[in-house]
C-alpha cells in the first residue's frame, strides 16, 4: 500500500509551516484546521510550544479547561485514583461513584445523575430520557415525540444531533438524520410556543449559543422557557456543557435568570481538563424513567472521572471560581467595550466569555487569530469574522490585560 500525504491545507501564509505541524496532519483526517502551534507544556493559564515559546490561552479547550492547565488540587486527584483504582465498568460499583454523584446532584440541586464521557453522549443522553419519560409519563404515543431546538444550535457531532443543526458545514452530507426535532428561532419565545403539540417533550437548548458566537438570548427568554414549558407539560433540557460549571461568573448560565431545568447537561469543564466526564442531572421523576439495560457506557462514571469530577464539584461548591469569572468578565468587557469602533463591530459578554465581531475590513477571524498567535496569544475563531474569548478562569488579572493589549494592537 502506498501512502499519500497531503499537506497543502496546512501550508499558511505567514512563511514556512512548522515541520512538526506538517508531521500532525500528514496522517488524520482533516476535520479540523488547527492554528500551527505545536504545544508540549501548560500551567494556569500559559502554553509552551516544542521551541520553548510561550502562549496565553485564551480559548481554555472551550471551557474544558476553566480551572486552567494542570490545576494542582486536579492533578493530585487524578494522581490519586490512578494509583488505586481506574476503571471498574458499571457492571460492578467502585468507592469514587457515590461521592461524585452526590457532589453534583447537590451542586445541581438535583436528585439524580448519569455519567457519561462527552458533551455530544450527554446531549443523546438527554433526548432518549425526554423521550422515555413522554412515553412513560406523558403519555406520548410511541415512536411520535418530538422535540424542539434552536436555530443556530450547537450540540455536538453525532448524527442525531447534527440532524438538528442548521449549519452547512455541521449536517450536509451526513443525512439521513433522525426524526422528531422542531427548531425555531433563538430567543423567540411565541415561536417557542406555537411550535408546541401535545407530542412535544421537551425543549432543548443551550442557555447562551457558545458556538454561534457567545449568542446572549433577550432578558427574560430562559423564564419564559422556563414557565411556557411547565404550562405545556414539557420538559426544559439546558445544555451547559459550555456555558455552565462557572464560565459566565455564575455555576450555571440559567441562574442568570434564576431559572432551573428540568435536566441540565453538563460535560467539558467537569473533567478538570483532565479527563471526558459529561453527565445529565435531574430529578426522579425525570431521569428515573431509564431500567438497567436500557441505556449505559462502558467508560460512563469510571473511578478516574468521579475523582477528577467530584474534585471539580468541590472547587465550584466554594464559589470562588465563580466570582472571579464574574470580576475578571468586568475588565473583559470594559477592555472589548473600549475596541468598539477601533476594529471591533460587536462584543457579547458574558462573565469571563466573549465573542467579538471584528470589522471584516480588518481580516477574517482567522488572520486575526494568527496575528494573535503571532503576539502569543492564542484564540479561536467561529463563523467568519467573530473571535471567542474564554480564558481560563484563574488568569490573572494583569495576564488578561495583557492578551487584551495583544488584541488591541492587532485590531489597530
Ligand atoms: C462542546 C459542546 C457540546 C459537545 O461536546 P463534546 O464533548 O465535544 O461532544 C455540546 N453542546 C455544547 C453547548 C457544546 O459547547
Amino acid at each position: 500500500m502506498s501512502i499519500t500525504t497531503d499537506t497543502t491545507s496546512m501550508e499558511s501564509k505567514g512563511g514556512a509551516t512548522p515541520a512538526e505541524v506538517l508531521r500532525a496532519e500528514a496522517r488524520t483526517a482533516h476535520n479540523y484546521h488547527p492554528l500551527p502551534v505545536v504545544l508540549a507544556q501548560a500551567e494556569g493559564a500559559w502554553m509552551t510550544d516544542i521551541d520553548g515559546r510561550r502562549f496565553l490561552d485564551m480559548l481554555a479547550g472551550y471551557s474544558a479547561l476553566n480551572f486552567g492547565h494542570g490545576h494542582p488540587r486536579l492533578i493530585a486527584a487524578a494522581h490519586a485514583q490512578l494509583d488505586r483504582l481506574t476503571l471498574t465498568s458499571r457492571a460492578f460499583v467502585h468507592d469514587a461513584f457515590a461521592d461524585f454523584t452526590a457532589g453534583l446532584g447537590d451542586l445541581c440541586g438535583k436528585e439524580l445523575v448519569l455519567p457519561m464521557n462527552t458533551g455530544a453522549e450527554a446531549v443523546e443522553t438527554a433526548i432518549k430520557v425526554s423521550r422515555k419519560w413522554g412515553y412513560d409519563v406523558k403519555g406520548v404515543a410511541a415512536d411520535s415525540a418530538r422535540i424542539i431546538v434552536a436555530a443556530g444550535n450547537f450540540h455536538g457531532r453525532t448524527t442525531t444531533i447534527v440532524g438538528f443543526s442548521d449549519d452547512p458545514d455541521a449536517r450536509d452530507g451526513f443525512g439521513p438524520f433522525a426524526p422528531g426535532f422542531d427548531q425555531v428561532a433563538y430567543g423567540d419565545l411565541a415561536a417557542l410556543e406555537a411550535a408546541i403539540t401535545p407530542d412535544t417533550v421537551a425543549v432543548l437548548i443551550e442557555p447562551i449559543q457558545g458556538e454561534a458566537g457567545v449568542l446572549i438570548p433577550p432578558d427574560g427568554y430562559l423564564r419564559g422557557v422556563r414557565e411556557i414549558c411547565t404550562r405545556h407539560n414539557v420538559l426544559f433540557v439546558a445544555d451547559e456543557i459550555q456555558a455552565g460549571l462557572g464560565r459566565t461568573g455564575r455555576t450555571f448560565a440559567c441562574d442568570h435568570e434564576d431559572v432551573v431545568p428540568d435536566l441540565y447537561v453538563l460535560g467539558k469543564a467537569l473533567g478538570g481538563g483532565v479527563v471526558p466526564v459529561s453527565a445529565v442531572v435531574g430529578d426522579r421523576e425525570v431521569l428515573g424513567v431509564l431500567k438497567p439495560g436500557q441505556h449505559g457506557s462502558t467508560f460512563g462514571g469510571n473511578p478516574l472521572a468521579c475523582a477528577v469530577g467530584s474534585e471539580v464539584v468541590a472547587m465550584l461548591a466554594s464559589g470562588e471560581y465563580q466570582s472571579r469569572a464574574a470580576e475578571l468578565g468586568l475588565v473583559l468587557r470594559e477592555r472589548l467595550d473600549a475596541m468598539i469602533d477601533k476594529g471591533v463591530v460587536a462584543v457579547r459578554s458574558r462573565g469571563l466569555w466573549a465573542g467579538i465581531d471584528i470589522d471584516p475590513a480588518i481580516g477574517s477571524g482567522r488572520e486575526v487569530c494568527e496575528r494573535l498567535m503571532a503576539r502569543g496569544v492564542l484564540a479561536k475563531d467561529t463563523h467568519g469574522s467573530t473571535i471567542r474569548l474564554a480564558p481560563p478562569l484563574v488568569i490573572s488579572a494583569e495576564d488578561l490585560q495583557w492578551g487584551l493589549d495583544q488584541l488591541a494592537a492587532v485590531l489597530a
